[in-house]
């Protein structure tokens, strides 16, 4: 693994929050370059789609019902696996292809 790229900086700029989003939420429809419906809240028992929002430009996103909310594909990836942040960018680069 090349450490050159394992930083935040690198990981975020090879993986667009479109592409991530679309992968990670199968269900939701992200079309917008802002804020879209990003569907069933991944992180509590949703059963009510429209709290859950993604930025398909920065990648944060945010849930009004449970209120789960991060800034970037890391924070996302941090929360939705339960790990540390270094763990989550090794995580990214393996499975997005960049190491
Ligand atoms: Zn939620």
């Amino acid at each position: 693994m090349k450490d050159l790229k394992l930083n935040a900086y690198n990981i975020k700029r090879a993986i667009s929050p479109h592409d991530f989003y679309s992968f990670e939420l199968s269900g939701a429809k992200l079309k917008k370059h802002e804020w879209n419906d990003g569907g069933i809240c991944p992180f509590h028992d949703d059963k009510n789609p429209g709290s859950f929002r993604v930025n398909l430009n920065t990648g944060a996103y945010k849930c009004f019902a449970c209120r789960s909310a991060g800034g970037d594909v890391i924070a996302f990836t941090m929360a939705i696996r339960s790990v540390h942040f270094i763990e989550a960018l090794k995580q990214l680069a393996s499975d997005w292809g960049l190491v």
